[in-house]
């Protein structure tokens, strides 16, 4: 096995495991968005776009900066997407004995489409819509392993368990009989299951054609890798055979195969392997002679794509969806769009959030979900809450902790109870109690806030359920636990969200009036109490007895 086979294996695996660990109680003792945070498009777009130096993502910029002596490593030894397509290659590529199906001069055309994917981008992100999370091949990777493979390998596990359960039971095998695992589903895994295998299925027309022709963040680092200090050199023994040019699977070496185009060069040392004379090694060393120029756009193509991505933007920013700020009347935001707590405001957060998905992987409760158009084109995979799916549990701050970007604050559990991300209302006309009668007091038992009161009200002989808004976090148990089948009688809706870039969520909170005290676990008094004293007549806005 070569040296970079080892190093290739040891990187996905590790990237794998980081997304493994990255499960809700997160042990803490190594960030799990580390991948993440080496991608240099992450870097450049998200600061381009938050306008501000994120230092969580300096990595990125670190390997930009270590492209100029050791060209374009991080594609041939660490990018788990560069890595997962060299398993599918193996599969859909065009074969042993071919490097590419397309023309010389369709190569070399369409080699240049991933610096204009780059410009695009980088278009968007001047108008401050982040768009990285469409091609930045990390948050691409992350999005696929996170959202669509895992899933299935816990949903295969779950079926397997059982099927083995009745002989697991007959043999004794306790720990088998009874283990579970917990069903994760995600919205557009369809859509993204489909991209790849699009992706994967182009390899037919040559292998990494992802990297070759539209990846980004190749192009990013290719402008960086012209002429690396460590790079392919070329000694006299060379005999022009050609058979490195044949077999370089990124098409970097030239028609004299002396010449090496460094900013396609992958380093994967396949020409080292495949000379026959070991005329190739990679090294310190002049190479200046050998070395092809590296495609540069032409002035109108920059400016034309560059316009192209902050058109984009542009429209958008002024579609009918489009956030203007907060508050102010006429934003039109779906109800539907409960940002996880400690989303930065809305603005902010579309210019911050990669769409990578580890939120969503470590949400215990599987209620932060991928948006699709209901956000708008700019918040497309996006995380929201779904509380029919499952309520935000008040004691876990995770989604936080694993954001790479900062699109999530980073909060201590005291401070993520206070970061209150809607309020609940309920819907009279379906409610069991209100609408037909009947005593329940699921959402009163269920609510971890203290805030639902039951009280009586004229003409009605059982409690009803009324929502106190300064006690409500919008964490969705009621939402969540509602025996009303199909849509809840009680649903929650970001309106009181607070949304802050800095400062204390519980000062705040304080300051405007919430009394967010959650006790998970606190003895609900008996529902007799509850009726004392209150007023009948005291019904909500919207209410008529
Ligand atoms: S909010 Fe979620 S999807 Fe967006 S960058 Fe943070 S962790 Fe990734
Ligand atoms: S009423 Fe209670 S359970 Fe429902 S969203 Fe508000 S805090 Fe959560």
């Amino acid at each position: 096995m070569s040296f970079r086979t080892i190093i290739r294996f040891l990187s996905l695996g590790f990237f794998i495991f980081l997304l493994w660990m990255t499960t809700f109680p997160l042990k803490g003792w190594f960030p799990v968005d580390f991948f993440l945070r080496l991608d240099p498009l992450i870097f450049l777009g998200t600061v381009i776009s938050s306008r501000q130096l994120i230092t969580a993502l300096i990595p990125g910029l670190l390997i930009l900066l270590l492209t100029l002596v050791l060209g374009r490593f991080f594609c041939g030894y660490i990018c788990p997407m560069g890595i997962t397509l060299d398993v599918t290659d193996k599969v859909f590529g065009p074969g042993k004995n071919n490097n590419t199906k397309l023309s010389a001069q369709k190569h070399a055309v369409m080699r240049n489409i991933k610096y204009l994917v780059l410009l695009f981008i980088l278009g968007t992100c001047l108008l401050g819509i982040s768009s990285v999370f469409l091609a930045s091949p990390l948050s691409l990777v992350t999005r696929f392993y996170g959202l669509v493979l895992y899933p299935g390998l816990v949903f295969m596990g779950e079926g397997f368990l059982t099927l083995v359960m009745p002989l697991s039971s007959a043999l004794g095998v306790s720990f088998l009989t009874y283990a579970e695992l917990e069903p994760y589903r995600f919205a557009t895994q369809w859509f993204i299951l489909l991209f790849f295998a699009a992706v994967f299925a182009l390899a037919y027309y040559s292998p990494r054609f992802w990297c070759r022709y539209l990846c980004p963040s190749g192009a990013l680092m290719a402008l960086f890798s012209r002429n690396p200090v460590v790079g392919r050199k070329v000694s006299e023994a060379c005999t022009d055979c050609s058979i490195c040019q044949k077999k370089c699977p990124m098409d970097a070496i030239d028609s004299d195969p002396t010449r090496t185009s460094h900013h396609e060069c992958i380093a994967c040392e396949t020409c080292v392997r495949v000379c026959p004379e070991q005329a190739v090694n990679f090294g310190i060393g002049e190479k200046k002679s050998g070395r092809v120029t590296g495609y540069l756009p032409a002035r109108r193509q920059v400016l034309a794509s560059l316009a192209a991505g902050a058109g984009s933007a542009l429209l958008i920013q002024t579609g009918i969806s489009s956030v203007k700020s907060e508050f102010i009347p006429g934003n039109i935001l779906p109800s539907s769009l409960i940002r996880p707590p400690g989303a930065l405001p809305e603005e902010s957060f579309l210019g911050r959030c990669i769409r990578c998905g580890q939120c969503m992987k470590v949400c215990p409760t599987n209620t932060l979900q991928p948006v699709w158009l209901d956000g708008g084109l700019g918040g497309i995979f996006s995380p929201k809450v779904l509380p029919r799916r499952g309520p935000c549990d008040p004691l876990c701050n995770a989604c936080g902790m694993v954001c790479p970007s900062g699109a999530l604050r980073s909060l201590p559990l005291a401070e993520k109870m206070w970061a209150k991300i809607g309020t609940s209302y309920i819907i009279p006309f379906k409610c069991l109690a209100w609408e037909w009668k009947r005593e329940c007091l699921v959402c009163y038992e269920v609510c971890p806030y203290a805030a639902l009161e039951l009280k009586r009200v004229d003409g009605n002989p059982v409690p009803v359920p009324y929502v106190i808004h300064h006690k409500c976090s919008g964490c969705g148990a009621c939402e969540y636990h509602c025996p009303v089948q199909a849509g809840s009688a009680i649903v929650v809706e970001p309106m009181e969200s607070l949304r802050m870039s800095k400062g204390s969520y519980i000062d705040k909170g304080r300051a405007i009036g919430l009394d967010l005290e959650a006790d998970p676990d606190r003895q609900r008094r008996p529902p007799g109490h509850l009726f004392d004293g209150d007023d009948p007549g005291d019904l909500p806005p919207g209410f008529s007895s």
